[in-house]
Order: structure tokens, then sequence, then C-alpha cells
């Protein structure tokens, strides 16, 4: 952290910060130019009020130099991280392809759809069982009997199973029953949440939240992993701008940013960033070839009557021909699906 003196800031001024500094447990490094006189913070500043020394007259600005995330920052951990799940594994050289309904709405229907993404190759089973919906009046989820559903078709695939998180009232069961908790949009900075998360070894899928920053995003996988669980994933599922015509935008520029600032794996949701069916392939396939490490997208066997997000629903056999066009870009890539 820099921080640059005011020009008429007296010395006993410059000493009260000075002081402050050495109160906090810092080192100061002292620079005086013709023009400027700076004040350098010497240690890991992030736990520093960012509004701290604003509050100083001697003081004009405050940079900072380092990241406010430290666990999930490619500076102490160059390597990706590769999150075990299982057999499967997110962030290395194969892509994880999550597949699966909004909600799990019955046995038959999550067991046949189930079956049919695992045979056109998807690596893990989606579905919410907890539902946020704007509208309490909405279908809110099947709740507990929704992860019994999701157990069953796990017993006849074999696919792990990928299930959103809405508070801790069932974390014993979501750590019991779910190979992938997920945290979604709504709950990105639920930080009592994250907390609990970080306490268990589950891999977590943390969603970006509807207006956050990457460093909102960053800031939050920090939470889980300061709690001692490193197995953190990372969502772009489109953010709010101004467009209508979809129902968020794609912010695929987060999967570069993402990666040059993180050692987290990445994946794209294609289907909540565009709220269409028809915009899964060609955004799937662009995230695919822009670097993510997979993606989790909405399959339903009958979108017409699903009880939440059918408009973004693909059907099975959509999704087996998406599967043979993401085999090629994968290729491409030097990744294996
Ligand atoms: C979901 O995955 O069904 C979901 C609700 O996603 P998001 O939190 O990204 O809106
Ligand atoms: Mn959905």
């Amino acid at each position: 952290m820099i921080l640059v003196i005011n020009k008429n800031a007296s010395e006993k001024e410059i000493e009260d910060v000075k002081e402050k500094i050495h109160a906090k447990g810092f080192e100061v490094h002292e620079s005086r130019g013709l023009n400027y006189h700076i004040l350098g913070v010497v240690g890991d500043t992030s736990s520093i009020d960012s509004g701290l020394f604003q509050t100083y007259n001697a003081i004009d600005k405050v940079i900072f130099v380092q990241e406010p995330y430290k666990k999930s920052n490619r500076l102490f951990h160059p390597d990706n991280s590769v999150i075990k799940v299982g057999k499967e594994t997110i962030g290395g050289d194969k892509l994880a392809i999550i597949a699966g309904p909004c909600s799990v709405e019955s046995e038959e229907q999550i067991v046949s759809i189930a079956e049919s993404v695992k045979k056109s190759g998807a690596g893990f089973l989606r579905g919410g069982a907890f539902k946020p919906r704007t509208s309490p009046y909405s279908f809110q989820g099947l709740k507990k009997e929704g992860l019994e559903l999701l157990k069953i078709a796990r017993e006849k695939t074999g696919l792990p199973i990928v299930t959103e998180i809405m508070s801790t009232d069932f974390l014993d069961d979501f750590v019991e029953d779910v190979d992938v908790i997920q945290v979604g949009a709504r709950n990105m900075q639920n930080f009592e949440l994250l907390k609990q998360l970080g306490k268990t070894n589950k891999p977590i899928l943390l969603k970006r939240g509807l207006s956050a920053t990457i460093e909102e995003l960053l800031m939050s996988a920090e939470y889980i992993m300061a709690g001692g669980n490193d197995n953190v994933i990372l969502c772009e599922r489109g953010i709010r701008t101004f467009e209508k015509f979809t129902r968020n935008t794609l912010d695929l520029s987060a999967i570069p940013a993402i990666k040059k600032l993180s050692h987290l794996p990445v994946i794209i949701d294609p289907s909540h960033a565009a709220g269409l069916w028809w915009m899964v392939e060609p955004l799937a396939k662009a995230a695919i070839v822009a670097g993510a490490d997979g993606l989790i997208i909405e399959v339903h066997n009958d979108p017409k009557n699903a009880l939440v997000d059918g408009a973004q629903s693909i059907k099975p056999d959509k999704f087996e021909h998406l599967m043979d066009k993401l085999k090629m870009l994968a290729a491409v890539e030097e990744r294996a699906i």
C-alpha cells in the first residue's frame, strides 16, 4: 500500500500517520522527491480497512498495489488448481461438462435426463432441489425430496451431482449427499453461508453475483478458502447490463481475466446468461474457445412443461449435437471432453 502525502501536510501530521502504520504492525518505507512524498506500507496489508488512512489530513491518496485476495490469487499459486470430484476433475485437461434440468421435478424426469446427458458425454448431473425464485409464489423446488431423487439418479448413472444450497439449514444433508455444492448468484455474498462452506471439504461451485465484479467474486471465493476449503470452482453466468434482449450479458472476458488473476477453475453457464435455448450452443462454443474449464448447461426433456427455466433449456438431442461440436473445439484448445 502506498500513501501519497499532501503537499501542505505538517511534519507532526506525517509523524501521526507513521505512528499509526507502526501501531498496525507494518514497516514504513519513506520516499521524498522534488514533487512527491510517499510512504510505502510494507507487509500484508489485506487486513487494513481501505478507508483508514483517508481519514488523515496528511494523506492525499491511498494506492493499493496488492490484490485483497490471497488464497485465490495466482501470484501465490502459479499452477492451475485441479479440483477432484470422485473420479472426475474440474480444472485439469478434461473439460467439466455439467448438465441437467434447472430443477428436479420427479424421479422419472431426473433419471431420464441423467441417462441421456451421460450418454452424450456429460461428466456431472445438475438439478436444483432448493430453488431461489424471484417470486415467493413460484415453485420453490422439491427440497429434501429433490436431494433424494438426485441420489437415485446418481446411483443409476454414476454421475456426480451438483445442486444449489440456499442457507445453512440443510448443510449437513448437502455435505452428506451432494458431490459439488452450488452457491447461486443471489447468494454469492452471503458471507455467513460462505464461511460455513469454508469449514467443509466439499467442492463448491461459486456463481458470480448478478452485478458482482470479478474482484468481488474472488473475495467471495476467499471467504470459503480462508476457512480451509480450497475446493472452489468459479462460474460466470451472465451479469446485469442495460441490454434486455438476453436475460443477462455473458461476460466472456471474465474467463481470461480470472485465469490471469486466479488459479481457480472457471466454468461458464450459457443457459442463465442468455435465458434463450437457441443461444446456448453459440455461447457454450465461445466459452470453450475462450479457455473455460467447463460448462453448466440446462437440459430438459420437455422444456414446454418445465417447472423452471424452460425457455433456456435445451432438449437432450440438442445437447448431444452440442457435445459433438464441443469435442472438436476442445481438441483445438488441446483439452479432452
Ligand atoms: C441455477 O443454476 O439454476 C441458478 C438459479 O443459477 P443462478 O444462481 O446463476 O441464477
Ligand atoms: Mn435455472
